[in-house]
């Protein structure tokens, strides 16, 4: 399971690994979130509204859950189990409230952080977008910093130096 700070590269890392090992599965997750262009339904997510994943929560058909600015995630509970009572390897790319759940569910999974190259470089990711007033943007780094702080709560610990490179680390620690 993949997790770490929010805008450390999270979706580009599991983009290229499916780009590059399509033999890789991954999780597709629900989100009440738009879809962005490019994105299809059924393959980065699947996109439900707001009642649709109350229902599934309430049903117990979530692995995990989480909220992220203002859009509601979680993991479909059914297509995981069967990967691993198969035996087989899944690969899920969760927030980290979401990654404490999954510790908690599934004490056998191993949970992989990603990292920024340096604290700098998230600041730069994080605040690029151009878009934010600075309020929002302080309180963005400072969510980044406290999340940064849970690298030891995980097994493995991969630097997003360059998409590529942590597509491959990934890769190789899920065959071991
Ligand atoms: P985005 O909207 O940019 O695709 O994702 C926003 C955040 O939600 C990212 O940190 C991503 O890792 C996280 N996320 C995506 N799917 C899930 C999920 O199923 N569960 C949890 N807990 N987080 C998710």
């Amino acid at each position: 399971m993949l997790s770490g700070p929010s805008g450390v590269g999270k979706g580009s890392v599991v983009a290229e690994l499916r780009r590059r090992h399509p033999e890789v599965w991954v999780s597709v997750s629900v989100t009440t979130r738009s879809p962005r262009p490019g994105e299809i339904d059924g393959v980065q997510y699947h996109f439900v509204d707001a009642a649709e994943f109350d229902r599934m929560a309430r049903a117990g058909e979530l692995l995990e859950q989480a909220s992220y600015a203002q859009n509601c995630y979680g993991t479909p509970r059914r297509p995981v189990e069967q990967r691993l009572a198969a035996g087989l390897p899944a690969l899920l790319e969760i927030d980290l409230q979401g990654a404490r759940q999954v510790r908690a569910a599934l004490p056998d999974a191993r949970l992989v952080f990603l990292t920024p190259p340096s604290w700098p470089e998230l600041v730069r990711r994080l605040t690029d977008r151009g878009t934010e007033d600075d309020e929002r943007v302080r309180r963005r780094l400072e969510h980044a910093r406290a999340e940064l702080a849970a690298e030891p709560e995980f097994d493995r610990a991969i630097v997003n130096d360059t998409v590529g490179q942590a597509a491959e680390r990934l890769v190789a620690l899920m065959l071991i």
